[in-house]
């Protein structure tokens, strides 16, 4: 098996909506907001390339919108999705299933793409894209604290164009690669748990976006239903620390990997480095 992981680009979003009720004073150590509050998120993804597939997970917000959706999201940095893909001399053509963590537009987007005559096509042409049943239905139905999230030219075209596929439940995806199922962000958010051998990778999604939201009470206000996200926090928590299972974060700008312990202060990331380093 073969991963290869990029940083699509960073965007910048409020430090208090990352953060929900916990102080300033408190998630400002972890992660400095500017003199705006804002703080800055990556957008990364991950390419799992077995004898059978070339998974990819996320693929970031895409090029669909216009200037004023794209100005406030702050846009710098990272290398591009078809640039990321590149490096680890993949194309488009090339990758064989999507999985779609959740359709929020930073996880969706670049999955979809317009063409010259300006209709909305799959930007991977020969791939199947997978997500769950459960967020598909609350990604098209969508209740009015999510409805901006979820923007329908990125979703709708899998359907239309016929790529689309369901995920029913927690389970193998394929050899080495198990989706878990969460509900707590967003109803049937999809983290991929692949297995390495002698370790594991757990896709962090939005579940554990940077670093600091591996403690269980450190969450976002965008949490649907805190309270379930803090007992799923719990559940995985309580299985991975302290074994060599190791997060990948999409959203952590400074950190792309840790590993967890329970500490006498809770769960905590107590090491981090680059997946690179962790496949070494
Ligand atoms: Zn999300």
């Amino acid at each position: 098996m073969k991963l290869h992981s990029f940083n699509i680009v960073n965007f910048k979003v409020d430090g208090g909506a990352m953060f929900g009720v916990v102080p300033r004073l408190l998630w400002s150590k972890h992660i400095p907001p500017d003199e705006d509050n804002l703080i800055p998120l990556s957008l990364r993804s991950l390419v799992i390339e077995t004898d059978k597939r070339v998974v990819l997970i996320d693929n970031g917000i895409g090029d669909k919108q216009g200037k004023k959706f794209m100005n406030r999201l702050n846009m710098f940095g990272g290398e591009g999705l078809k640039e990321g893909l590149a490096r680890g001399n993949y194309s488009p053509d090339a990758i064989s299933d999507v999985i779609l963590t959740h359709l929020h537009f930073d996880h969706c987007g670049g999955g979809i793409r317009k063409d010259t005559s300006g209709a909305f096509i799959p930007t991977f042409p020969n791939a199947k894209y997978w997500v769950s049943r459960i967020q598909w239905e609350n990604a098209v139905n969508p209740n009015p604290r999510e409805a901006d999230s979820f923007l329908q030219e990125n979703i709708i075209p899998m359907k239309d164009c016929g790529v689309l596929n369901f995920i029913e439940e927690s389970g193998i995806f394929c050899e080495d690669i198990e989706l878990l199922m969460v509900h707590g962000h967003t109803p049937g958010q999809l983290l991929p748990l692949i297995d390495l051998g002698t370790k594991k990778l757990l896709f962090g999604g939005d579940l554990f976006p940077t670093r600091a939201h591996v403690p269980v009470k450190y969450n976002m206000a965008y949490d649907l239903e805190v309270l379930k996200t803090m007992t799923e926090k719990e559940n995985y928590l309580a299985e991975i620390a302290d074994k060599p299972t190791a997060i990948f974060f999409e959203h952590d700008v400074d950190v792309e990997c840790g590993l967890v312990s329970n500490t006498q202060k809770g769960y905590k990331i107590t090491s981090t480095f680059t997946l690179k380093e962790w496949l070494s």
